[in-house]
């Protein structure tokens, strides 16, 4: 038996009171099961919101990885190699293939497990320039995926607006953009360096990148909007923060246009002004692309694979992530230690372990 590491939870609160190490003996695998290693587990503010128990999907508590109390283990999105193949799968699967999570609530945060083969989708490693991209493919892309071809018609010369841009969904949404025609404006928190990262935004394909303090100035955004669109539509909104920000957005927006809100960085509430539902007909939109996945895993799978392809075509890459490495010999303290601080740090971590 191989000796297996995961962070779990066994209730719900913050993450520094509640996750702990649980090391466990992993079971030689079923015949029709695959053994594997993760490479690569990133850490999302939806992990984050799952373990804090405001998140709407939830993992069951069982006593699989810690017999003394039920524990879900943490984390949804991750990256794995295949050690050892069940003997009814030899013709599906090779040691050393890679491969991503079907759904969620699987579990990522711990290094070694035994899947069955609905629970994975392989990949091809030749298509990916680092293991981030593999390992950040299926929540992010996807959505940015989802809300640009999903929720209005878009054609070629059409806008969106987004906030939120620097996000992992909003570079995504930027590039991906970029290769389907459409533009883009996007909006950035105000910081010292902000013309560094306006910069790293246009060299990845984005039309104009302006700050919320930008985007608060009326005159300002009356005047250049139509200067940059040129009479083309901004059919689509694209919400990472809700509150002010995106109220301010949607009053960019073409009549008719819709906004997809799709995180709630700021805490706060979306507040809609009466005059945009009335006389320009805005349209207001929620996306969660676990839901969407649960629903459509067919559609999910080839999803997937077609950002494979965008990846191995260099239309997509990742940017602005830390690699945080855990060593297989880590023990249980240094484990947990070195998830916290990544947890606790702002920007996107990926535990490579
Ligand atoms: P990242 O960590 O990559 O990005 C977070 C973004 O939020 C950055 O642009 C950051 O900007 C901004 N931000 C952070 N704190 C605040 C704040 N207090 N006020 C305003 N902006 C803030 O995250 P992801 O791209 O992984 O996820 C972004 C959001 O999207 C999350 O809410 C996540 O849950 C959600 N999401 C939703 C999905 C869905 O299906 N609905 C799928 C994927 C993600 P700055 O650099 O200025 O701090």
């Amino acid at each position: 038996k191989t000796l297996a590491k995961a962070m779990v939870f066994s209730e719900f609160g913050n993450p520094r009171d509640v996750l702990r190490t649980a090391s466990y003996p992993l079971p030689q695998h079923s015949d029709n099961e695959v053994s594997v290693r993760y490479l690569a587990s990133p850490i999302n503010p939806s992990d984050i919101n799952q373990i804090q128990g405001v998140y709407p999907s939830r993992p069951p508590f069982t006593h699989d990885v810690s017999p003394s109390k039920p524990s879900a283990v943490a984390g949804n999105e991750g990256l794995l190699e295949i050690t050892g193949v069940g003997k009814n799968l030899e013709k599906l699967y090779s040691p050393g293939q890679w491969a991503v999570m079907a759904s969620t609530n699987l579990g990522t945060w711990r290094t070694r497990n035994n899947l069955a083969p609905n629970q994975l989708i392989a990949l091809d490693k030749s298509a990916f320039p680092s293991i981030v991209e593999a390992a950040t493919l299926t929540v992010n892309p996807c959505t940015a995926y989802c809300l640009l071809k999903k929720i209005v018609p878009m054609e070629k010369g059409d806008w969106f607006i987004q906030d939120g841009a620097n996000s992992m969904v909003g570079l995504a949404a930027i590039q991906l953009a970029k290769h389907f025609g459409f533009n883009s404006i996007n909006v950035i928190r105000n910081r010292p360096d902000v013309d560094q990262l306006k910069q790293q935004l246009y060299s990845m394909g984005a039309n104009v990148v302006i700050t919320d303090e930008e985007l608060m100035n009326r005159a300002w955004m009356k005047e250049n909007v139509p200067k940059w669109t040129q009479g083309n539509k901004v059919k689509l909104g694209i919400d990472c923060i809700s509150g002010r920000v995106a109220t301010e957005m949607a009053k960019y927006m073409s009549e008719g246009a819709t906004m997809a809100t799709y995180g709630g960085m700021s805490r706060q509430p979306l507040a809609v002004p009466v005059s945009l539902l009335i006389f320009k007909n805005i349209h207001f939109h929620g996306f969660w692309v676990t839901k969407w996945k649960s629903e459509n895993p067919k559609e999910y799978e080839a999803l997937v694979l077609e950002i494979q392809e965008l990846i191995r075509e260099g239309v997509l890459r990742s940017a602005n992530t830390k690699l945080i490495d855990i060593p297989e010999s880590a023990d249980g303290k240094s484990f947990y230690d070195t998830f916290l601080d990544a947890i606790e740090q702002h920007g996107k971590s990926i535990i490579q372990f």
